[in-house]
């Protein structure tokens, strides 16, 4: 089957990361983002003829349009990746009703919208994988992210419930939680400190994921499985 791949939130962090191993292993890519030069930027950086995609996840509409535009031009999609997400941190008291739903709508919402335009693609060729991004903070929960944790926490519910699904059409949905990455989503937090909780004693690095990533969506027997890639923090949270 040629690997034909789509990454949401493929421009930049973990998902940019990804994006470089599949391309590197031979797949043919789209790498969507909300800013087109952004993602087109980071399909340059991947050399080869991969497409880039305007597509904001929490719009059903531009989700339509992604997997109609890349029909057209690479072919049917048999691997997502979603690593579209975004953070809004604080405390439940402080945290404003619009930013629970963005965080929902995007982390969540959009990870469901997608997966349910690839399964058409992925039915058709009666096979696929599916990888979604989660965190270890949706499966321990943290102090200050109560919604971006309800958003990474449904995210296992439903990639469990989805594998259940579509095993019998040959498609497997797995989940990577990562603890505390080097990306944007990062910066800013007191590393120094932060680190001293690690196991590891380091945050991870976006190539550190996208190991596991491609691992999962290569893995044949693998379904329904929740990954955590966070240099041990799961341990001591
Ligand atoms: P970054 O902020 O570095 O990158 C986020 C990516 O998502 C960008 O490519 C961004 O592109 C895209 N994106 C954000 N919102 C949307 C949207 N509505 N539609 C489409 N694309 C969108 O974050 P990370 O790389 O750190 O995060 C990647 C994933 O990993 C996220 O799901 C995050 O929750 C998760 N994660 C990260 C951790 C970390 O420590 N960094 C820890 C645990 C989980 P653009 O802005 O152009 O849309």
């Amino acid at each position: 089957m040629e690997k034909v791949g789509v990454v949401f939130g493929g421009s930049r962090g973990i998902g940019k990361a990804v994006a470089q191993l599949m391309a590197q292993k031979g797949y043919r890519l789209a790498i969507a983002g909300r800013d087109l030069e952004v993602a087109k930027a980071a399909a340059r950086d991947l050399g080869g003829n991969h497409l880039a995609l305007r597509c904001d996840v929490a719009n059903e509409q531009d989700i339509q349009n992604a997997f109609e535009e890349m029909e057209k031009k690479l072919g049917r999609v048999n691997f997502l990746v979603n690593a579209a997400g975004i953070n809004r941190d604080a405390l439940l008291l402080r945290t404003k009703t619009e930013d629970m739903v963005s965080q929902l709508h995007t982390n969540l919402l959009g990870s469901m919208l997608t997966c349910k335009a690839a399964l058409k693609n992925m039915i058709q060729q009666q096979g696929g994988s599916i990888v979604n991004i989660g965190s270890v903070v949706g499966l321990k929960g943290n102090p200050g992210q109560c919604a971006y944790s309800a958003s990474k926490g449904g995210l296992v519910g439903f990639s469990r419930s989805l594998a259940k699904e579509v095993a019998r059409k040959k498609i497997r949905v797995n989940v990577i939680a990562p603890g505390l990455i080097h990306t944007d989503m990062t910066k800013g937090m007191k590393e120094e400190q932060l680190k001293k909780n690690i196991p590891l004693g380091r945050f991870g690095e976006p190539s550190d994921v996208a190991h596991a990533v491609v691992f999962l969506l290569e893995s044949p027997y693998i379904t329904g499985h929740v990954l955590i890639v966070d240099g041990g923090l799961q341990l001591v949270l």
